[in-house]
């Protein structure tokens, strides 16, 4: 499984981009910014996007791929809790924000929304994906994936603390978690459902604890205003847990 980190943060500046990770060129999971990062030619070869949940940046290149795909002659299927659909179709896809493509060309749409359900399991081009929810704004699921060879990723989409119901449920060699604000920001991480690197030491101890020992560990959506402190913190969480915890990029590649 060749993943590839094309947005790595919470948010849009010149040397950030919104989340977005990419499975072997065709499996998208969040859309922050597959426009943004990916050539026209790669943008065709997508086959799927998951999204996680509705927030602007996870959801923000969604109309710009569709109409790129539209004018290409291809088609993507988007899947996602049906909240998250029906966000898009409501308030971008809407015809006046940006044209109805779930409904263009007529003989084959260019976008298709498939609902999923949390802890049902999917195939979704070649890859088993499972939705599982964790703890964001009431309506947002993280997805472990794996490939035919068994290669599994889990990666969690903004959460807060307490993901024992995933580390109980799944199995992964791969972890890519949130990790939005420095330590000094919990009490706004905990309001808003991110982690902070004291709260990621405690997510990692209860996942050791439950399943004996830590997976890989890559950090996204940093917040860019803060990520300084916030990757200083992170150091010593590796420390202290005697594990690498690798800082996503825009770019990263990873191979599992
Ligand atoms: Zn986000
Ligand atoms: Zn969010």
């Amino acid at each position: 499984m060749k993943i590839r980190i094309l947005g790595a943060h919470s948010t849009e500046a010149k040397t950030a981009r919104c989340i977005s990770i990419l499975i072997d060129d065709t499996l998208a999971i969040d859309a922050g910014s597959l426009a943004a990062s990916l050539s026209l030619a790669g943008q065709k070869k997508l086959k799927a996007i998951l999204l996680t949940h509705a927030h602007f940046d996870h959801i923000k290149d969604i109309p710009l791929v569709a109409l790129n795909l539209y004018r290409m002659n291809a088609a993507i299927g988007v899947y996602s809790l049906p909240q998250v659909g029906s966000s898009i179709v409501k308030h971008l896809l809407d015809g006046r924000i940006y044209p109805l493509l779930q409904e263009l060309p007529v003989e084959k749409p260019t976008v298709t929304f498939h609902d999923v359900a949390a802890y049902h399991e999917y195939k979704v081009g070649g890859y088993s994906v499972l939705p599982v929810f964790v703890n964001h704004d009431g309506n947002t699921v993280g997805y472990q994936i794996s490939d035919i060879a068994g290669k599994t990723m889990f990666y969690t989409s903004d959460t807060g603390p307490g993901l024992g119901e995933c580390w109980r449920r799944l199995s992964f060699q791969l972890l890519i978690i949130d990790t939005t604000f420095p330590n000094s920001y919990e009490k706004y991480a905990r309001d808003t459902g991110h982690l902070t690197p004291s709260l990621l030491y405690a997510e990692l101890t209860d996942l050791r604890r439950i399943k004996g020992s830590l997976p890989r560990v890559v950090v996204v959506h940093r917040d860019p205003l803060m990520e300084t402190k916030t990757a200083k913190e992170l150091e010593e969480v590796a420390s202290s847990l005697g594990i690498p915890i690798t800082l996503a990029d825009e770019g990263m590649r990873l191979n599992l």
